[in-house]
């Protein structure tokens, strides 16, 4: 688990300067804040074991928080309630808008002469001689001289094509983003008790969570949106947007057994690669993601150390 813990620290850091990068030149605008993240417990109990937590993370990797009293927390964040027993601020840490990141990102790799090809089902892979020479797909056959399988939870479908296995498993998620609560939190705060999350946006306001190992099941009950909202009323003043308009939404999120992504050559297919298994950190991973595939793809010396990653390792 320290080992997993360092390729992921690794991977982590090295995302957080392409992130600065790409957004800090103003050309990537995604909400960028880096105005950390806040880890609050309603119990002593939790205070307690959450201690552990934060040990480990200081002793193992370095990463350390600032311990915040129940009392103090209202002063801290004005969106808190006075009787929390306390909270952990990891004050390095950073957040942004998900969907502005996507639009604006795509927009940019389009002006730059990416095509994208929308609504299309990858079917099978033809193969020859230890490579891939085509893709079926639903709008016919593509064909180029490399290929990335960035195919999230359902990269497992894919494993008889590739000759390997690639065992992810889909973790079930759900969150609900509406307007902005009057009294708003100012630091995106995760409530481990409660298992639920919040992130305040520029002009909006999300609760997030869950982990629901169901298949590829499509249904958002409302139970579990209902959750989601009375996970939060424990902690905050206000812990959703009276106005009644609010987007549900759920997605899988590619698991692996070991906790760390898939990123390298498929071992058979010398032209292939996986980028995939990102767990709950997708978005946090993917620049460095990116980049890694980019240099093992061209033989550049990688910026982290691959090995961790390795799809042969399964
Ligand atoms: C509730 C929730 C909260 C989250 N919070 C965070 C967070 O705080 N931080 C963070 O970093 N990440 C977060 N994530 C992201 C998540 O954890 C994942 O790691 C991330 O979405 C994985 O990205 P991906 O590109 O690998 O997969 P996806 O985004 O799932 O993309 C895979 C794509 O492949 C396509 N595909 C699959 N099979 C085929 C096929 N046969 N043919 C054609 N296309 C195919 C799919 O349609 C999909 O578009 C959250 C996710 C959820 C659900």
């Amino acid at each position: 688990m320290i080992e997993a813990g360092r390729h992921l620290k690794a991977i982590l850091e090295a995302s957080m300067i392409e992130y600065r990068e790409l957004t800090g030149s103003g050309t990537l605008e995604a909400e960028w804040q880096e105005n950390g993240l806040l880890y609050v417990l309603k119990t002593s109990a939790g205070m307690e074991s959450f201690a552990k937590t934060n040990a480990l993370l200081l002793d193992e990797f370095g990463v350390g928080a600032r311990m915040i009293e129940g009392g103090d927390l209202p002063g801290f964040d004005s969106a808190l309630k006075s009787d929390l027993a306390g909270a952990y601020f990891y004050e390095d840490d950073a957040h942004l808008r998900p969907d502005v990141l996507n639009r604006n990102w795509i927009q940019r790799l389009r002006s730059e002469g990416v095509a994208f090809i929308e609504s299309c089902e990858l079917q099978q892979v033809r193969k020859q001689s230890g490579s891939i020479v085509a893709l079926q797909t639903s709008q016919g056959e593509l064909t180029a001289d490399r290929f990335v399988f960035a195919m999230g939870a359902w990269s497992a479908q894919m494993g008889q094509e590739l000759e390997c296995s690639i065992p992810i498993e889909p973790g079930k998620g759900y969150s609900v983003t509406m307007r902005r609560p009057t009294i708003c939190p100012q630091h995106p705060i995760l409530f481990p008790e409660h298992k639920v999350g919040v992130t305040p946006f520029r002009d909006g306001y999300r609760l997030g969570s869950m982990m629901e190992f169901s298949g590829f099941d499509e249904r958002i009950p409302p139970s579990r949106i209902q959750q989601l909202r009375d996970s939060a009323e424990p902690y905050l003043l206000e812990a959703h947007c009276a106005d009644g308009n609010a987007e549900e939404w759920f997605g899988w999120r590619p698991m692996t057994w070991d906790s760390l992504p898939i990123i390298g050559v498929v071992p058979r297919l010398k032209n292939a690669m996986l980028a995939t298994g990102h767990n709950m950190l997708g978005l946090s991973l993917a620049p460095s993601t990116g980049r890694l595939v980019s240099e093992l793809m061209c033989g550049v010396d990688p910026h982290i150390d691959p090995s961790g990653f390795r799809p042969d390792r399964f």
